[in-house]
């Protein structure tokens, strides 16, 4: 059979908007909630162990039910950001779920105001949800009472999470114009990107200036937007539930030692040099005296190869196969169960993810596919991460999801090995050549860009504090851009504009810091992949399967790995020196 780019089918989840099935879930989510309710007098210290497991039993049925729901609405509307049917349901979704979320509020906070002795009683029990027990306990000191957890959860329905909904929308909507061959298109952000990465200099130039002229003239608006709601995540981070620091929160979620983040960002910061050397090898290879900002993605050759769709998806199963043909078959039941939304369509959000619903269930994934080789690369990392859940589906839906810092490993892993096939099947030297800079490009946009991003945000959320101006942040912005190329690269003006384009650091303070961690894990895992070969592929395996079943640092560890050492951070960039090195001894 042939792949053909197509919408996705949300139809294991629900038939349609209007389908009964859909009302019989929110009736059925309400009657399970109102049961569980019930149970509130029986939770008590000197509880019997099976009773209590049979509650935690209880609420991963209701989880299951809501995550249902929830992705329903919010893959239809990643689908379709301007359908009002749907933004309607998502906003009764929304609604709905924050008062589950407060009527089941008692038994977190129960769980969490346990004495140690009889929590203990508890998780020795407790088998595949110790992990997730032990993480809700990390939040105790964190925890306010039940009646203010009930504010925060209403207000942020009204408050942050509908801003951020707002900023998608308004975002989402934008269109963009370039004059290409004489004729001026009207494109999406993805299609307008495309030519960021083309031969043609001038249109990278074009393209950039396009896009910020873009969100330059929202400029205020959006800045606006990040500032209300890094001051709502002040509020409610720092002030209300003492966290020594805004991403101090974000780290105890993805129960991360404060130190280890500390230090790979500054092992990041020190390694900034590498990329500018890269940049100023291609602005030689590019015959240009200076790179300039347009031009970090630009390729060597001028090569207009595209891949069909189903070419694409062909070398990506042929890529995962050669690792395991148990994980090239995870990935083609994405396909296969018509769980992708490959095609490009208007009001259809930009940018690709996986979204992953309960364990039983094939993971979903967005693609806006044209065919170009960062398009193959996307679906290489997306179906990673469906490759990713599906390997931990024995977990309960608490303990299937990774951590952040390491959900990017699968995901980057199977770009590598994409890489590798695409390298190996190569004859031409130009293109060959081509492929090893791109592959310092994708390294320096995940690991340099997004280390400045965090960067920035760190300071962003203290200068917002300091009630800092959206000029005064877009000169910041503008700072750690030149932090960050040195000389080695031009940056011009209107990429002030950058940080309100990024919606990352909207949805998910501090998110970013898990590409460059993940990236750099990747680095060494590959190392040792190449190194031993099949003894790595169940170490890998293991990994991958632990899901979020345990501390990510605990996971690392078992396959040798310290996160809190600087040298194994440093390991990382010694691959991407020695690429470099090779790179800078070719002939020009
Ligand atoms: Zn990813």
């Amino acid at each position: 059979m042939t792949y053909k780019l197509s919408p996705w089918s949300l139809t294991d989840l629900f038939p349609g908007l209007d389908a009964p099935e859909l009302e019989s879930a929110f009736n059925d989510l309400e009657t399970q909630v109102a049961g569980f309710e019930k149970l509130r007098p029986q939770l008590k210290a000197d509880m019997l162990v099976s009773r209590f497991l049979e509650i935690v039993k209880d609420s991963e049925e209701s989880t299951k039910l809501a995550n249902k729901l929830y992705s329903f609405a919010s893959l239809a509307f990643a689908a379709d950001t301007q359908d009002q049917s749907i933004l309607a349901l998502l906003g009764r979704i929304q609604q709905f779920m924050a008062e589950l979320e407060n009527r089941t509020l008692f038994f977190s906070l129960w769980w969490k105001d346990l004495d140690d002795s009889n929590a203990k009683r508890m998780l020795d029990a407790s088998g595949d949800y110790r992990y997730y027990l032990e993480e809700i306990r990390h939040f105790k000191p964190y925890t306010l009472s039940e009646p203010e957890e009930k504010v925060v959860n209403l207000k942020n329905v009204t408050g942050s999470s509908a801003l951020i909904t707002l900023y998608d929308a308004i975002t989402n909507r934008y269109t963009f114009n370039l004059e290409v061959d004489g004729e001026t298109k009207e494109l999406t952000r993805g299609e307008l990107m495309v030519y960021v990465r083309g031969a043609d200099a001038d249109l990278r130039a074009k393209a950039y200036q396009e896009l910020y002229r873009v969100y330059g003239a929202d400029g205020p608006i959006l800045g606006q937007m990040y500032q209300t709601s890094a001051r709502d995540w002040r509020n409610e981070n720092l002030t209300l539930r003492r966290f020594a620091s805004p991403i101090a929160a974000r780290n105890l979620g993805n129960d991360i030692p404060d130190e280890a983040v500390d230090t790979l960002l500054a092992v990041c910061k020190k390694n900034a040099p590498i990329f500018q050397r890269y940049f100023r090898l291609k602005a030689k290879y590019l015959k240009m005296p200076r790179l300039r900002r347009y031009d970090i993605y630009a390729p060597l050759v001028k090569s207009d190869k595209t891949y069909a769709f189903d070419q694409a998806a062909r070398i990506v199963f042929d890529s995962f196969n050669a690792f395991s043909p148990e994980v090239g078959k995870l990935a083609r039941r994405v396909f296969d169960e018509n769980h992708l939304d490959s095609e490009v369509r208007k009001g259809k959000q930009a940018g690709a993810f996986c979204a992953s619903v309960t364990p039983e269930m094939t993971p979903w994934v967005k693609l806006n596919y044209q065919g170009h080789a960062d398009d193959v690369a996307t679906m290489a990392h997306e179906l990673g991460h469906a490759i990713h859940s599906m390997l931990a589906a024995h977990h309960s839906v608490f303990t299937f999801h990774s951590s952040l810092p390491l959900a990017e490993t699968a995901s980057t892993f199977g770009e590598m090995m994409l890489v590798d096939r695409l390298l190996a099947e190569e004859k031409d030297e130009s293109v060959r050549r081509d492929m090893l800079f791109r592959q310092v490009d994708d390294s320096y946009a995940t690991i340099m860009r997004q280390t400045f991003f965090a960067l920035f945000e760190k300071q962003a959320h203290e200068m917002v504090a300091q009630n800092a101006s959206v000029e005064e942040l877009s000169a910041a912005y503008l700072e750690n851009l030149k932090e960050q190329f040195g000389d080695a690269v031009e940056v011009s003006d209107e990429f002030k504009w950058e940080w309100v384009s990024i919606p990352h650091i909207y949805h998910t303070p501090f998110y970013v810091y898990a590409y460059a961690f993940g990236q750099l894990l990747v680095l060494s895992l590959y190392q040792q992949y190449k190194a031993e070969g099949e003894a790595f592929k169940p170490r890998y395996i293991k990994i991958l399967s632990a899901g979020g079943s345990q501390p990510p640092e605990k996971i690392l560890a078992e396959a040798g790995i310290d996160i809190r050492s600087e040298k194994f951070w440093q390991g990382g960039f010694d691959v991407i020196t020695q690429l470099v090195d090779e790179l800078e001894r070719m002939p020009v």
